[in-house]
């Protein structure tokens, strides 16, 4: 995890990686359980307003932003359903306070300052996107459908809408459910048998199972929209063995809280 490290402040644990650090006027975190006020099976930092009341979900923002440096009333929100349908949000998403929210959507970017893009997670693979020379960033949720549909991929390709060339980017693979424990079944393997082939290569488990690598694969897919493998960066976190320190859906059979992942381009 030397691309990766964490840092604490007033409670607050967060992931970071350190190429994103090195841009000027770039904030960004992973989330971690620790530091939030969430009570309950949701202890710990939770971002879920479907699962808590609202108070206790904006006092986690608070803390998260406050530790991060993220423009808390300029939060970008998505209800997520596992497309690969990323939006580009502008201006107009200033000091929105979190109450604006896209639907039907999974991954954002931006070129606008001051904006901080979020995606939630529990297991799925959150990856965000930063251009050093435009300024512009992304933020994707990809779970195993997301990840298939290549929507880092078509972050990339809205990126580049926006004016930022692709061996410019950086990404950061977040902490998600790792080699190690995702294993699935015959349909899903052959749903990533058809999207990346021998260069994803599966590791049989019980009877007709195995387990998949989602960081491999959505470095292949990141590969693939023109980004340069060493501007790709995994924490190597895996939230089903960690689950102490980060919310895992399989860990709990969906009895958990939700990660985010939030980055901001042009804070001063
Ligand atoms: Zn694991």
């Amino acid at each position: 995890m030397k691309e990766f490290y964490r840092e604490e402040k007033n409670g607050v644990v967060t992931l970071k990686c350190r190429a994103l650090d090195g841009i000027e006027g770039l904030r960004h975190g992973f989330s971690t359980r620790h530091g939030g006020v969430s009570r309950g099976y949701l202890a710990g930092m939770s971002f879920s307003y479907q699962k808590e009341d609202e108070a206790t979900v904006d006092e986690n923002f608070r803390r998260f932003c406050a530790a991060n440096g993220l423009p808390f009333e300029s939060l970008v929100l998505t209800h997520q359903t596992h497309t690969a349908h990323v939006e580009t949000v502008d201006e107009s998403w200033k000091n929105q306070g979190r109450c604006r929210r896209l639907r039907e959507t999974d991954g954002l970017v931006t070129d606008a300052s001051g904006l901080g893009l979020v995606c939630f997670t529990a297991d799925c693979v959150p990856v965000l996107l930063a251009d050093p020379v435009t300024g512009a960033v992304g933020a994707v949720h990809a779970g195993w459908r997301g990840t298939v549909g290549g929507i880092a991929g078509a972050a990339v390709e809205k990126m580049i809408a926006l004016g930022a060339r692709p061996e410019n980017l950086l990404a950061a693979i977040g902490p998600s459910i790792g080699p190690c424990c995702f294993e699935v079944g015959p349909e899903v393997q052959a749903a990533f048998d058809r999207r990346f082939g021998s260069a994803l290569p599966f590791s049989p488990s019980r009877e007709d199972h195995a387990l998949i690598d989602l960081w491999l694969a959505n470095r292949l897919v990141l590969r693939q929209a023109g980004l340069q493998d060493d501007h790709i960066y995994t924490a190597e976190e895996c939230t089903f063995c960690n689950n102490f320190d980060y919310y895992s859906h399989r860990y709990t059979n969906g009895r958990r809280g939700s990660l985010i992942a939030a980055i901001a381009g042009g804070m001063r």
